[in-house]
């Protein structure tokens, strides 16, 4: 058995015991990444040195019968837009295509105490901003499953590497379902944590009330583990929740009896298409004939939410993304001959078109006059939205949707088309409005063998709930179908 194809938990077991060391272990999946980058592009820089140099001290120290955590020595991949001391972050984008940061996120300090292995910066739509990770100013990323199609984005890098065996785990980061979409999209595990309940600080900012940080992975247990190493609170980021966070896989469970599941109508509207409905419907039959009720539940603002999101995350974003002007630091125009010209040429040149745009609406709908209009009926729906959410809480336990319309697109096919790009949005988007946690988990193919995502929506800090049903899940398959990926 090839170790790169081996879930993080299966291979922590081996490492403890001794049947594999972490230098194999990381030598395995960077030949696997030699092996496949061509084709699949999920990297953007790839640390071979400093994960074996890594790799090898994990190694010592087990030798020498130190006690370590579950993910040491276990190969980590990480989205570019997270900063890792003296690793480059470029966002895929041309404004940061040198810069190099001097200082870890929190996320990675926490990731330091655990001993994994970096593999290095993964692929994604610059600033985060994209479904499809086109919008990367450096390369296309493309979907394990079938390389005609995109892996979804933002964090098309982080889910395309753990489907192809180029990472065991990833980081992705998710405003409107950049972590559930192209997990989605290639058949593996993603979660978007409650908001505030990863720290956004060396996070680089696209829409700072919607962003958070979470894991990618082939099974839910890796998830499980990952998100447990990284959550909590953090001085450092002031929107971060003090509660308490346990071991999220000690108590993690197969049993979804006497649960009650919601189905709400508005995400099996049309758009969806038959085989996504098809396929999650299976999904709710199973969950109740191993014991859970099935209710209906209405989200009656879920038409609004799209806007909404557009609206907030791009006047965040204009705001976020102001201080890219050729100054402090990042790109900076070779031409200009005053200061005006020194940000607009910078600008100019250092922004890809989505980011353009984003910046463009974002500044529209919070300019005088229009504020009112759209800026501040945006957040009155959001509230409408957080309290629907709130009530569909009081029926159900958690929430069983499909994660997107549809399964993944062509390269190429929406690039032309901003508002059909956007509307793969459209059932991941309310999450992060409403600050809630979400889980995308496979559930099977459609005709064209493209990976199916059914996404379990909980209330805030619910995080071990969606991890205990979907795991039940997991179980009742026999785990996630990556067989086509890993060969
Ligand atoms: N696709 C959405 C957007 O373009 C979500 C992006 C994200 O979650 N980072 O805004």
């Amino acid at each position: 058995m090839e170790l790169y194809k081996l879930q993080a938990s299966e291979l922590s077991q081996m490492l403890q015991n001794k049947d594999c060391s972490s230098v194999e272990l990381t030598k395995s999946v960077l030949g696997r990444i030699d092996a496949k980058e061509d084709e699949i592009g999920a990297y953007l820089s790839v640390d071979r040195e400093g994960a074996l140099k890594k790799a090898a001290q994990v190694d010592e120290r087990r030798a020498k019968g130190e006690s370590l955590h579950p993910l040491a020595g276990i190969p980590v991949g990480i989205k570019d837009n997270i900063c890792v001391r003296e690793m480059p972050a470029t966002c895929a984008s041309k404004m940061l295509e040198n810069f190099v940061p001097p200082y870890d996120a929190t996320v990675i300090e926490k990731l330091n105490k655990t001993d994994c292995v970096y593999l290095g910066k993964l692929n994604m739509d610059e600033f985060a901003m994209g479904s499809s990770t086109e919008n990367s100013a450096f390369k296309k990323t493309k979907n394990p499953f079938n390389t005609d199609y995109v892996p979804g984005g933002s964090s098309g890098g982080s889910a395309a590497a753990v489907a192809a065996g180029e990472a065991i785990v990833t980081l992705g980061s998710d405003t409107g379902g950049s972590i559930r979409q192209p997990a989605a999209y290639c058949g593996v595990v993603g979660l978007k944590p409650t908001y505030g309940s990863v720290s956004r600080y060396g996070l680089i900012a696209f829409a700072s009330s919607l962003d958070q940080i979470g894991p990618i992975g082939r099974s839910v247990r890796d998830l499980a583990m990952t998100y447990s190493a990284i959550c909590g609170r953090d001085p450092m980021d002031t929107t971060t929740v003090s509660r308490e966070y346990p071991d999220f896989t000690k108590n993690l469970k197969s049993d979804v009896k006497g649960l009650k599941i919601g189905l709400p109508k508005e995400y099996f509207a049309e758009g969806v298409t038959a085989d996504v409905k098809e396929a999650i419907m299976k999904v709710a039959k199973e969950y109740e004939k191993m014991g859970a009720t099935l209710v209906d539940v209405s989200l009656p603002s879920t038409d609004y939410a799209l806007s909404a999101y557009y609206i907030i995350a791009s006047a965040e974003a204009s705001s976020n993304l102001a201080r890219f002007d050729g100054v402090k630091y990042g790109y900076r125009t070779e031409s200009f001959g005053s200061l005006e010209e020194l940000y607009e040429n910078t600008r100019s040149e250092g922004f890809g078109n989505e980011v353009k745009r984003r910046i463009m609406l974002g500044t529209y709908v919070l300019s005088s006059g229009y504020y009112d209009a759209y800026y501040k009926k945006a957040k009155f729906t959001q509230q409408l939205i957080q309290q629907q959410y709130a009530d569909a809480f009081t029926q159900c336990d958690l929430l069983l949707t499909p994660t997107t319309p549809d399964t993944a697109f062509k390269i190429g096919e929406n690039e032309s088309d901003p508002v059909k790009m956007y509307m793969n949005d459209l059932l991941t988007v309310m999450i992060n409005i409403a600050g809630l946690p979400a889980i995308s988990m496979p559930c099977g193919f459609d005709g064209k063998k493209l990976p199916i995502g059914c996404q379990l929506i909980g209330s805030k800090f619910s995080e071990q709930r969606l991890f205990d049903t979907a795991n039940c899940y997991e179980q009742l398959v026999g785990g996630f179908d990556l067989s086509a990926t890993l060969q």
